[in-house]
């Protein structure tokens, strides 16, 4: 099976995004680049030099409904004719519109977010909507746990690995015990366990980091010999970063603890704290980190949590 890495353009701060051509019958890309002429131009340049046009392409398969990989989804399945368009049907918040408005706003004001941030952060969502087309119900082919994707000469095992977002899945290709990860496994930064809501109940959190610390020992527990991450090189050594991500994890959670005082703080607090210099979208992701530690400390029994007008205030244990 011939996997083919293919880095593109993207507006973003993260940089560049790898997208995976798996060169074998049916051809199936994973992961799209967001909605650009410059991500669409090198998209096109890059299966080119592989042998391909987007044309033949018969499945579009999405790590995660973030717009850096599933931007293109909708403009490639619409020019490859009857290509089939799978993600896993937790990241439906995204599909849409980002994340249901609402939803979210019930979480950032929980989070102790001020109003005037709440609005500057619905602006970024509105922003962020350009590089995406957005997907219904019935344009979309979900993605189970554990199911394969079979191919001419062999499968990829689909991995739900949910953390960075509550649907992200992986791809694990048993011959060689290579995994194709999106950004549930990056080189060169720890991914954020982004704010959601839980896919089941949405008035809800997701556990965002609970749930990813249990993704990463789950690929862990394959001895992966590659992981393909969403940006930055491949990964060849995991286990050494499973443990670099393990300590990074322990120190921010130690870090957090520490700001919590006795008369309570929100997340929104800590955020403030800990990345004093966040703007624009880093601000929303200081948050999400934020809670992310708060909560698993929470769950963990290390600090208390209370609710006060609407705001979750988190306490030292008495
Ligand atoms: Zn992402
Ligand atoms: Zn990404």
């Amino acid at each position: 099976m011939r996997v083919v890495p293919i880095s593109l353009p993207t507006p973003f701060y993260i940089g560049p995004v790898n997208v995976y051509l798996i060169a074998e019958d049916p051809l199936t890309i994973i992961d799209t680049g967001p909605k650009t002429k410059e991500t669409i131009d090198a998209l096109r340049a890059g299966l080119r030099k592989a042998g391909y046009l987007v044309s033949d392409l018969r499945r579009i398969v999405l790590t995660h409904a973030h717009e850096d990989h599933c931007g293109l989804a909708r403009s490639l399945r619409d020019e490859a004719k009857n290509a089939e368009v799978f993600v896993h049907n937790w990241e439906t918040g995204h599909r849409h519109s980002r994340l249901e408005y609402e939803e979210h706003r019930t979480l950032l004001v929980r989070a102790g977010v001020p109003d005037a941030e709440i609005e500057r952060m619905r602006g970024l969502y509105e922003y962020m909507r350009r590089y995406a087309d957005s997907f219904g119900d019935d344009e979309y082919t979900s993605l189970w746990d554990e199911a394969e994707l079979e191919f001419e000469s062999g499968s990829l095992r689909i991995l739900h690995t949910p953390g960075h977002t509550p649907g992200s899945c992986s791809f694990l290709r048993e011959a060689d015990r290579t995994i194709i990860a999106g950004d549930c496994v990056l080189k060169r930064i720890t991914p954020n366990p982004v704010l959601s809501p839980d896919p089941i109940d949405p008035t809800r959190r997701f556990p965002s980091l609970a749930e990813y610390l249990v993704s990463l020992a789950r690929l862990r527990s394959f001895s992966p010999t590659l992981v393909y991450g969403g940006h930055g090189e491949p990964i060849r050594d995991y286990e050494e970063l499973f443990h670099r991500y393990f300590r990074a994890f322990q120190d921010r959670q130690g870090q957090v603890i520490g700001l919590v005082p006795k008369n309570g703080v929100t997340a929104w607090d800590v955020a403030l704290k800990m990345f004093p210099h966040a703007d624009d979208v880093h601000r929303f992701l200081s948050v999400s980190e934020a809670v992310a530690h708060l909560d698993l400390a929470h769950s963990e029994g290390k600090i208390g949590l209370e609710l006060k007008d609407q705001t979750e205030l988190y306490k030292p244990l008495t």
